[in-house]
């Protein structure tokens, strides 16, 4: 049923880039044999899901919705991945995406946008943007193509999308899933995570995904909590953190007021609710915008056009020749600029007015949470400034565009486990989510506030 649903919403939604109708059969069928045997089940047995484009999947195109990778088949499988398919989860197929993960609406991807599946109640049908980078997971998830699909999050790429689509997103701590194998962006920040249709889901699909693994050397060597079975929505003794400095001059009331529903409701669930201050929050936007260019510049100098994908070879082409056409044919927009920004940043004579400066606006960033986490246990904070907007709508206009994550951003640049839970609609029937952000480690907190939430 899920594959034919895949099948018949592609030309809506063009959420997929591959569809893997096959796997996805092969492993409920092996899911049944083990029933039929009497076998335990994993954690995912059965269970269809979507595969962000970002994952290397052995023998299945993988293309991180850029041209340079087109027709690239790994020969291994990401860690990530891997953990879901001995979980007993099958695949769907290959989710659209930003190229490289570069963006706020998927509108960067190679392979056309992901159209969402909402539409406003204004009886008008203009194309709204899924959010990004992960916009195929959120539309497939949305659109219930699949119960749940991977996601990858670097500055707000589950919980943007996510909160976009009426839909349940968390990144975990940095370190919590393995990064091998996975597409790399901004190699300090990239994080694997579920988007599921609920906090329960995406709690079972996180322990399948996460665990130490030797292959990472950022991966975290702790145990897996059994995050499902600690699920709780009895909020009593614990406390949760307003940060002022959220509340942003000219702030959209109706993103105020669901902020103001969601203390209520974690009230209701017996927490305390306290005002603390992130007082460097309006530093974190720049500074990820520097930090996570840099990365990517120098990570994605691997793409030469000699080991993956794409080769442009013009005729008495040199090598530096060979480089330059395949690179010109192969990056999009996007995924050029933020290559200028990132060597511009850590050139020479740039280098410390921007990326030392950013770096150090990292750690204070990361210090105004420890300090909060002393006098709460959870952060509540809008997921995004707005609702999701139309299509082309900001696509001309980078700037516009990075702002939206203004919300998301700090707790990537900090490391620390942030969801987005779906929490009410704006005027326009347009869905909107709430974030919980929480102590590194913790995301059973985490889980918990989301679940209050929902
Ligand atoms: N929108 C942000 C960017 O474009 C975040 C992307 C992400 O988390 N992968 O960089």
């Amino acid at each position: 049923a899920f594959n034919a649903n895949v099948a018949a919403a592609q030309e809506a939604l063009n959420a997929f880039i591959v569809a893997t109708p096959e796997a996805a059969v092969e492993a409920a069928r092996a899911t049944d044999a083990r029933r039929a045997k009497g076998e335990a089940l994993g954690k995912m047995g059965g269970v269809p899901i979507g595969m962000k484009d970002l994952f290397a999947t052995r023998g299945v195109q993988t293309t991180a919705a850029s041209h340079i990778l087109e027709g690239f088949r790994p020969e291994y499988e990401s860690t990530v991945s891997q953990k879901l398919w001995d979980a007993g989860a099958g695949m769907l197929g290959k989710l659209n995406l930003d190229q490289f993960a570069m963006g706020s609406s998927n509108e960067t991807s190679y392979f056309g946008n992901v159209i969402s599946p909402w539409r406003r109640n204004d009886g008008g049908n203009a194309a709204l943007a899924p959010g990004g980078s992960s916009g195929g997971s959120s539309a497939a998830v949305s659109a219930r193509l699949c119960p749940a699909a991977t996601g990858t999050d670097t500055g707000g790429s589950i919980r943007q999308p996510a909160a976009f689509t009426g839909i349940t997103g968390i990144k975990p701590t940095y370190g919590r899933c393995s990064r091998w194998g996975i597409v790399a962006f901004a190699s300090s920040l990239d994080q694997a995570g579920p988007m599921a249709r609920d906090t329960r889901d995406c709690a079972i699909m996180l322990e399948a995904m996460a665990g130490f693994d030797p292959k990472d050397s950022t991966s975290l060597d702790m145990p897996v909590p059994q995050w499902e079975a600690g699920l709780s929505a009895d909020l009593k003794g614990k406390k949760v953190g307003i940060p002022r400095e959220y509340r942003m001059d000219g702030m959209d009331a109706e993103i105020a007021a669901l902020w103001d529903q969601g203390v209520a409701w974690l009230k209701d669930a017996g927490a305390e609710v306290v005002e603390i201050s992130l007082p460097h929050t309006k530093y974190a936007l720049p500074a990820y915008y520097i930090i996570a260019p840099a990365e990517a510049s120098s990570n994605l100098a691997r793409y030469d056009g000699v080991r993956y994908g794409l080769r442009d070879l013009p005729d008495g082409a040199n090598l530096q020749d060979m480089y330059a056409a395949t690179r010109a044919a192969g990056f999009g927009a996007e995924v050029k600029r933020r290559i200028l920004i990132g060597t511009y940043v850590l050139s020479a004579g740039f280098y410390d007015a921007y990326y030392t400066q950013a770096q150090k606006v990292r750690t204070l960033i990361s210090q105004d949470f420890a300090r909060a986490f002393e006098e709460c246990d959870v952060i509540l904070a809008p997921t995004t400034p707005t609702a999701s907007f139309a299509l082309g709508e900001k696509s001309d206009d980078p700037l516009s565009m990075y702002l939206n994550d203004v919300f998301s951003v700090p707790a990537s640049l900090a490391g620390l486990p942030a969801m987005s839970v779906p929490a009410g609609m704006n005027r326009e029937g347009l869905p909107l989510g709430l974030q919980v952000i929480g102590k590194a480690f913790d995301e059973q907190g985490v889980l918990n506030a989301g679940l209050a939430i929902e």
